[in-house]
């Protein structure tokens, strides 16, 4: 089920030209309505048919406004689940149609805020194209030449 907008929860991200679900969009279906309603514009999902449901539009609204309904494994039977973004965790809320709710906390990082190394820590490489090296060869692998063919 593609993610949608629920329109009376969404802030347009205060008028940004870049909004939060804009920026996270690995498929660029995310745009921001600012003709329907000038006053307060809200961002709507392009083209559902292309949703990839990979709940990052989800994850990462500041107003918990964009929802796409859960596969029944783990929300079964018509609940609803949203999650609630934090520096270190994703707090998911499960709400099942009797009512009943389930909390759970996913943690989403192994390194304190700021502290990410890119690419491990290692140079590039040699940044040569057209060599059988990866990037971060050879220096990743722990040696210190790898075998050419
Ligand atoms: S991230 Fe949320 S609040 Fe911001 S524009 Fe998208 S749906 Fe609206
Ligand atoms: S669920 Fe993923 S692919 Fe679909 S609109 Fe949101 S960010 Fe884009």
């Amino acid at each position: 089920m593609p993610s949608f907008v629920i329109v009376e929860k969404c802030d347009g991200c205060k008028g940004q030209d870049l909004t939060a679900c804009m920026h996270i969009c690995p498929n660029d279906l995310m745009v921001l309505d600012a003709e329907t309603n000038p006053e307060k514009p809200f961002a709507y999902n392009r083209d559902p048919s292309m949703c990839w449901e990979c709940y990052n539009c989800v994850k990462i609204c500041p107003q918990q406004a964009v929802d796409v309904r859960g596969y029944a494994d783990f929300v079964p039977m018509g609940a609803s689940v949203v999650p609630l973004r934090g520096s270190e965790d994703i707090m998911w809320t499960v709400k099942f149609r009797n009512g009943s709710l389930k909390r759970f906390k996913f943690p989403i990082r192994t390194t304190p805020e700021g502290t990410a190394q890119p690419l491990g820590g290692y140079d590039e490489g040699d940044g040569d194209l057209n060599s059988v090296n990866l990037m971060t060869e050879p220096a990743s692998t722990g040696a210190d030449i790898l075998p050419q063919l």
